[in-house]
C-alpha cells in the first residue's frame, strides 16, 4: 500500500521509515492532489497551531474533512484530528475527543513511559514531548492506552490517535497496526 505522511512540518522522515519497516511505501505529502493516490495518511507531531495554519494555507483542511482516508495522528497530529481542543476549537473532527495541550504538568517537556496499548502490545516505549492528553472521549471512541489517569491512545473507526511519538524509536508496531490492521485494501 501507499501511505502518505503529511509533510508540512514535523517528523516526516521517521514516519516514512516506520511505514517501510511495516512493508509498505511511504510518501511525503506536500500537495492536496497527492491525497488521491494513497491508501492512508499519517499526521506527524510538531506544533499544532503551526500545523493548522499550514493546512489552512495549502487547502488540506477542507480536503481532509471530506476525505474517507484512514488517518493516524501522533502528538500534534492527534490534536489536529480532534473534534475539540481545550480553550480552542477542534479542527478535522475525525476523532470525537477533547484534547488538552501540553498537559503533563511537571513532566511537560518530555518523558518516556512503557505503555500497554490494547490490541498492539504491553511493552511499547512511549516518547512524550510537550504532549497533549485526551481529556474526554465520545461513545464511539475506544480507549487503547492510559498513563496514570490520562488517556494517551484512542481509536474510532478508521482513525487512530496517540499523544506520543512512536516514530522516534525503532519499534514500528503502532504504525504496523495502523496500516496492517486498520486499512482495508
Ligand atoms: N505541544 C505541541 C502542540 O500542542 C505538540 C507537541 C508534539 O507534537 N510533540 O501542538
Amino acid at each position: 500500500m501507499k501511505i502518505g505522511v503529511l509533510a508540512l512540518q514535523g517528523a516526516v522522515r521517521e514516519h516514512i521509515r516506520h511505514i517501510e519497516l511495516s512493508g509498505h511505501e511511504g510518501i511525503a505529502i506536500k500537495k492536496v492532489e497527492q491525497l488521491d493516490d494513497i491508501d492512508g495518511l499519517i499526521l506527524p507531531g510538531g506544533e499544532s497551531t503551526t500545523l493548522r495554519r499550514l493546512m489552512d494555507l495549502y487547502g488540506f483542511k477542507e480536503k481532509l474533512q471530506q476525505s474517507e482516508l484512514p488517518m493516524f495522528g501522533t502528538c500534534a497530529g492527534l490534536i489536529v484530528l480532534a473534534s475539540d481542543v481545550e480553550g480552542e476549537s477542534g479542527y478535522l473532527n475525525k476523532l470525537d475527543i477533547t484534547v488538552e495541550r501540553n498537559s503533563f504538568g511537571r513532566q511537560v517537556d518530555s518523558f518516556e513511559s512503557e505503555l500497554e496499548i490494547k490490541g498492539i502490545a504491553t511493552d511499547i516505549e512511549g516518547v512524550f514531548i510537550r504532549a497533549p492528553h485526551i481529556a474526554k472521549v465520545g461513545d464511539n471512541v475506544e480507549i487503547l492506552s492510559e498513563v496514570g489517569d490520562k488517556i494517551v491512545a484512542v481509536k474510532q473507526d478508521k482513525y487512530l490517535g496517540v499523544s506520543f511519538h512512536p516514530e522516534l524509536t525503532d519499534d514500528y508496531r503502532v504504525t504496523d497496526y495502523f496500516i496492517n490492521h486498520m486499512i482495508q485494501k
